[in-house]
């Protein structure tokens, strides 16, 4: 997707704060951060939202969700906890339609998800 954000971080055409990557995923600091850490987990493949992972595609949650442990564990909040989110369209808060899934800790998080 030539005018997708995050395909361009994958792409490298622009920088991001990387903190993990393998094959399928790319994960990095977010650039307006709602906790001490806020990391942004991407699969590499384009993906608008979770209504489009298909069922080829399942793997790639189990990806996003194996990268946030890792991040939990190198940030160093597994311990102490953290929070997975995955936005979709736009009442659930989704603002940039490439998958992602937020990793958030480093702070006691409210209860409420909104
Ligand atoms: P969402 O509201 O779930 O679509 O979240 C998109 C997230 O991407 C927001 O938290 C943004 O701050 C973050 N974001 C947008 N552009 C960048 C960027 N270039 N580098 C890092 N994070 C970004
Ligand atoms: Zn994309």
């Amino acid at each position: 997707m030539s005018d997708c954000i995050f395909c361009k971080i994958v792409q490298g055409e622009i920088p991001c704060a990387k903190i993990y990557e393998n094959d399928q995923v790319l994960a990095f600091d977010d650039i307006h951060p709602m906790a001490p850490v806020h990391v942004i987990i991407i699969p590499k493949k384009h993906i608008s939202t979770l209504l489009d992972v298909s069922d080829a595609d399942n793997e790639v949650i189990v990806d996003l969700v194996s990268a946030a442990r890792k991040i939990a564990k190198i940030k160093g909040i597994a311990e102490k906890g953290f929070r997975t989110v995955i936005n979709c369209n736009a009442e659930g808060g989704q603002v940039v339609f490439h998958l992602h899934m937020h990793v958030l800790g480093g702070r006691k998080l409210q209860d409420e998800l909104g």
